[in-house]
C-alpha cells in the first residue's frame, strides 16, 4: 500500500468487518478528489519515507496514506518557515489580514467538501462537524478584524508625565510549533496557527496521526487564499517521535491534546525557555438548578455531552442535578438520549457518529464496564454497535457512580455522561470543583444573577449559561483555555493572539539624568521626587 496518494484507493479487503451492514462503502471514493496531492504538501528530507494508511472511521476503508516524517524533515520544516517568516513579518498588517477574510470565505465556499472530509476522516456526524468549519471561519474573521488593535504599537504610562513617553510594541516570536489531535482535526489545526501567522509567525504544525487529511486541506485552503509560499509546513507521522525535534527548534509551541501527552510538552519546552500554549483534558460538570428551564437543561444535557460522540474537550460527562427537578430531568434525558440517532450518514439525517478507532472504543467499554460492575446503573445506552459500524457506542448515561469507578474522575472522552443527584447549590459547586481537571462547565438556572455568581465559583476556564459550551467557544473576543491540569494559557481574545508575539516597552526621555534633577542636589532632588510622587497619586489622570 506504498502508492501515492492520488492513485491508491481500493480498501484492504482483510481490513473490512463483515458485520458492517449499514455503513456507507465508496467513502475513499468519495474523499479522493479533496485528498488528492495534499501529502505532497508535507516537507521532507527524503520522498521515499515510509507511508502511514489513513482509515474512515465509519467502516475502516482505507482512504489513503501519509508520510511517516522522521526528525530530519522537522529540520527541513522549520529551516523553510524560517526563511519565509520574515519577508511575512515585513508586509504591512492589513496585507496579512486580508488573506485571512478571503479565507473566511473560502472556507465557507468549500463547506461541503470540508464536511465530506471531516466526517470521512474523523467520522464525526454531520452537524458535529459543520461546527468546527464555522469555527475556523469565526475565527479567521474575528482576528483579521481585530489584529490592528491588538498589534498596533500603543502609548503607555511612564514615570513623568510629558516626560517620558513609553510605547508597547509586539513582535512576532518566529516560528511558532503546533501539535494537534484529531477530535477536530480541523480547526485544531488551524484555527490557532491564524492569530500566529496574522502576528507575523509562520508555523510549523505536526496534526494527529489519525487524521492528517483534514489538517493538510486546511492549509491548502490558506494558500489558496493568499498565503505565501512555505510559511505554513506540516510534518506528518508519529507525535512520540516528532514532537521533542519540533520543540527544540521552534520560538513556541501550541499543544491541543491529552494532560498526559501536555505535561511531557510542558518540560521540554521550559528547558528551552520557549513560550508555550497547553490546552489538554477535561471533566466537565454541568449543573442543573431546582429553577432551571426545564426543556433548556434537558436541550443542553443532550447536545452539550454527545458532541464528536463524546470525543469533544469541552463536552459535559459529569452531571449535578437539584434535588427538586431531579425525576423529572432525568426521565427526559434519558428519553432524550435514547431517541437520538446513530450513524455514519454523510448528511444531516442523523445525531451523532463513530469513535475514531479501537482504542477509544476499549476506553469507552471499559469505562462503562468497570462503573456497572461496581453497582453503576446504566439508564440509557451502553453498547458498542458494530451493526452501525465498527466504533460506534452509543450515548450512555449512567447513576450510581461512585469514587472508586474509573469514569468517577477519568475523562472518558466518548458519549458518557454521569448524573448525581444532589441537595444543595454549594454541594453542586463543590462537587464540580473536586476535580484535577478545570476546562468547561455548564450552569443552568433561570435566575441569571444566581447563574452568573455560581460560574463564577466554579474553578473552569470557560462556563456557559443556559447553552452549551458552543456559547463560550464562539465568544471569541474572551479567552478560552483551562485551569488546573486542564492546561496552561489561552486561545481566543486577547491572549490568543498576543502569545504568539514578543512585547516590548520602548520608553523615551526627554529629560536626562532623571536622577538628580539637573541642578539639584541629591538631597532636594528626593524631595522634589517624593514631593512628586505624592501629586501624582493625588490627581485621577496621572494616577
Ligand atoms: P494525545 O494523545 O495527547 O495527542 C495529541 C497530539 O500529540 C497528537 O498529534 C499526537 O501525535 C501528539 N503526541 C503524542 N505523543 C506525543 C509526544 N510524546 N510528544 C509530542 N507530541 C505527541 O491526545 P489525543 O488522544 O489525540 O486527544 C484527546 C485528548 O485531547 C483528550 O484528553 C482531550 O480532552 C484533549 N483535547 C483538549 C482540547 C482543549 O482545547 N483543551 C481540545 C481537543 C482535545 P500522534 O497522532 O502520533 O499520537
Ligand atoms: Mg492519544
Amino acid at each position: 500500500m506504498g502508492a501515492s496518494v492520488g492513485t491508491m484507493e481500493v480498501p484492504r479487503a482483510a481490513d473490512r468487518v463483515e458485520t458492517v451492514k449499514q455503513v456507507s462503502t465508496g467513502l475513499a471514493g468519495r474523499v479522493k478528489p479533496l485528498i488528492r496531492g495534499l501529502s505532497d504538501m508535507v516537507a521532507l528530507a527524503d520522498r521515499n519515507r515510509k507511508r502511514t494508511e489513513v482509515y474512515a472511521p465509519f467502516n475502516r476503508e482505507c482512504i489513503g496514506t501519509a508520510p511517516s516524517c522522521a526528525a530530519e524533515d522537522v529540520k527541513i520544516a522549520v529551516e523553510r518557515a524560517r526563511d519565509a517568516q520574515q519577508a511575512w513579518a515585513a508586509r504591512p498588517l492589513h496585507e496579512r489580514t486580508r488573506v485571512f477574510m478571503r479565507y473566511h470565505d473560502l472556507v465557507l465556499d468549500r463547506l461541503d467538501s470540508l464536511l465530506d472530509m471531516l466526517q470521512i476522516e474523523g467520522g464525526k456526524s454531520r452537524q458535529h462537524a459543520l461546527e468546527e468549519v464555522l469555527d475556523v471561519a469565526i475565527n479567521a474573521r474575528y482576528y483579521a478584524a481585530h489584529a490592528a488593535e491588538l498589534l498596533n504599537p500603543k502609548r503607555r504610562q511612564g514615570l513623568i508625565p510629558l516626560i517620558v513617553k513609553s510605547w508597547e510594541l509586539h513582535h512576532p516570536v518566529g516560528v511558532v510549533g503546533i501539535i494537534s489531535p484529531w477530535n477536530y482535526p480541523f480547526t485544531m489545526a488551524v484555527s490557532d496557527a491564524i492569530p500566529a501567522l496574522i502576528a507575523g509567525n509562520a508555523i510549523v504544525l505536526k496534526p494527529a496521526d489519525l487524521t492528517p487529511f483534514s489538517a493538510l486541506y486546511g492549509v491548502r485552503l490558506l494558500y489558496e487564499a493568499g498565503l505565501p509560499g512555505d510559511l505554513f509546513q506540516v510534518i506528518t507521522g508519529r507525535g512520540s517521535l516528532l514532537g521533542t525535534p519540533l520543540i527544540d527548534q521552534v520560538d513556541f509551541i501550541g499543544f491541543t491534546g491529552s494532560t498526559e501527552v501536555g505535561r511531557k510538552i510542558g518540560e521540554q519546552a521550559g528547558r528551552r525557555l520557549i513560550k508555550q500554549s497547553l490546552e489538554l483534558g477535561g471533566k466537565n460538570p454541568m449543573l442543573v438548578l431546582d429553577d432551571a428551564d426545564f426543556e433548556k437543561a434537558v436541550y443542553v444535557a443532550t447536545h452539550g455531552s454527545y458532541a464528536g460522540a463524546g470525543q469533544l474537550c469541552i463536552s459535559y460527562e459529569r452531571m449535578y442535578v437539584q434535588s427538586g427537578i431531579y425525576d423529572r430531568f432525568l426521565e427526559a434525558f434519558v428519553a432524550r438520549t435514547k431517541a437520538l440517532r446513530l450513524g455514519p450518514a454523510l448528511d444531516f439525517s442523523v445525531d451523532i457518529g463513530s469513535l475514531i478507532g479501537p482504542s477509544q472504543l476499549e476506553k469507552t467499554l471499559e469505562h462503562v464496564d468497570d462503573a456497572r460492575s461496581k453497582g453503576a446503573q446504566v439508564l440509557a445506552g451502553g453498547r458498542s454497535r458494530p451493526d452501525i459500524g465498527p466504533y460506534f457506542f452509543e450515548p450512555t448515561i449512567l447513576s450510581g457512580v461512585t469514587e472508586g469507578m474509573q469514569c468517577y474522575r477519568e475523562e472518558t472522552f466518548g458519549p458518557v455522561v454521569s448524573v448525581y443527584k444532589v441537595d444543595s447549590v454549594e454541594e453542586m459547586i463543590a462537587r464540580a470543583n473536586d476535580s484535577e481537571y478545570g476546562l468547561n462547565a455548564s450552569v443552568i438556572s433561570r435566575d441569571e444573577r444566581k447563574a452568573v455568581d455560581v460560574a463564577s465559583r466554579i474553578r473552569c476556564g470557560t462556563v456557559s449559561i443556559n447553552e452549551t459550551y458552543q456559547v463560550p467557544w464562539s465568544a471569541m473576543g474572551a479567552p478560552m483555555g483551562g485551569m488546573k491540569d486542564s492546561g496552561l494559557g489561552r486561545r481566543h481574545g486577547i491572549e490568543g493572539m498576543l502569545k504568539y508575539t514578543e512585547s516590548q516597552n520602548i520608553t523615551l526621555s526627554r529629560m536626562s539624568p532623571l536622577f538628580p534633577i539637573p541642578g539639584l542636589s541629591i538631597e532636594a532632588s528626593t524631595a522634589a521626587f517624593v514631593a512628586g510622587l505624592r501629586l501624582i497619586k493625588r490627581i485621577p489622570g496621572l494616577r
